[in-house]
Parts: C-alpha cells; sequence; structure tokens
C-alpha cells in the first residue's frame, strides 16, 4: 500500500514538457496555492518579477521558492531558474497572485485579473543579477506571449507597485527591452 501511494505520488507530481511552439519548452509544475482557476479573461500585460528562497540552503532552490509562494499563498504563471529553466506554475487562463496591490498606466488596479506574471529566480544583493541563460527564457517565452494575445504593457512589478516593490532586482531593463524589440529569432 505504502509502494502504491508512493507511486501515486509520483505520478501526481511528475512533471510534464508543454511546447509552446517548436522552441521554446516549458515545463509544467502546476501549483493550486496563489492561484484562481478563470474563464474567458482579457490578458493585456505581462508583469516581470524576482524572487529567491529566503529560508536556510540554496538561495536558487525552485523547491524552496515553491514552498514559499504556498506559505504566503501567492504564485506567478511562470518561474525562471538560474540555468534558464521555464517552469509553469498556473495556466495562462487562469489568475495568478502575483501582482498584490497595484495600478497599471491605465488606472486599472486588478493587474492579476488581466496579466500573466514571470518570476525570475535571483536575489537582491547588488553582486546579483539575472543570467544570460534566463534574460534569454525570458524574451522568448515574452514574445511567445505576445504572439498569442494583445499585450498593451510589460512592465517590472516595481512599475506597478512602486512604493512597495523593487523587483526585478538588478535587471538592465533597457537591454531586455532591446532584445525583445529585435526582429530576429534569438
Ligand atoms: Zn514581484
Amino acid at each position: 500500500m505504502v509502494k502504491f501511494r508512493n507511486l501515486l505520488f509520483l505520478i501526481l507530481v511528475g512533471t510534464t514538457t508543454v511546447f509552446a511552439n517548436n522552441e521554446l519548452k516549458i515545463v509544467d509544475r502546476s501549483v493550486h496555492f496563489g492561484m484562481r482557476p478563470e474563464t474567458g479573461r482579457t490578458i493585456e500585460a505581462i508583469i516581470i518579477h524576482s524572487v529567491f528562497n529566503k529560508s536556510a540552503g540554496d538561495k536558487y532552490s525552485v523547491k524552496q521558492i515553491l514552498k514559499q509562494f504556498r506559505q504566503y499563498h501567492v504564485s506567478s504563471h511562470y518561474l525562471i531558474s538560474r540555468n534558464g529553466k521555464i517552469f509553469r506554475l498556473v495556466k495562462e487562463r487562469d489568475v495568478s497572485f502575483q501582482a498584490g496591490k497595484s495600478c497599471l498606466p491605465d488606472g486599472q488596479t486588478s493587474v492579476n485579473q488581466c496579466s500573466i506574471g514571470i518570476e525570475l529566480v535571483t536575489t537582491d544583493d547588488i553582486s546579483d543579477k539575472p543570467t544570460d541563460k534566463q534574460i534569454k527564457s525570458l524574451t522568448s517565452l515574452v514574445k511567445n506571449i505576445q504572439h498569442r494575445y494583445t499585450i498593451k504593457y510589460i512592465l517590472r512589478h516595481s512599475d506597478i507597485a512602486p512604493e512597495r516593490k523593487t523587483d526585478p532586482w538588478n535587471m538592465d531593463w533597457e537591454e531586455f527591452q532591446k532584445k525583445l524589440s529585435d526582429e530576429t529569432r534569438n
């Protein structure tokens, strides 16, 4: 019985690779916290965040970060690990609790309702920054999302909640925007 349970557990938590297109490889790590199932929402913003493990051990541990998310009842649609691997935590059609009290440039305050959140695993230490692999994956993912929805805003968490938030930390935003506007494929 114990063995059977273990097997069942493995099946339930096992990861599936989702191919958003021929080039973008996404690993399914669906969570059931920090989110709300939805149908037919309009997606018009992408919010970029950063996060790290604040408990003991590896600051970049995806497993620990997910534990942290569960503890605070938050999540994001995607999380990009240090080696550029993209994990999908919440389906795009569903709402993830990532933006908090925030406001888009047009005055909309229901940001979670209309956005997709992406987390980069990196610390707020000045000597740290997102890796090249992370930026490459982020650029591909954002371009892919832009192909599928009419995206009005691509913003940092600090852009929509400047009094509360400083993430994404140590990210070269101008360079990222340049990469996004580059029409050539990555
Ligand atoms: Zn954030």
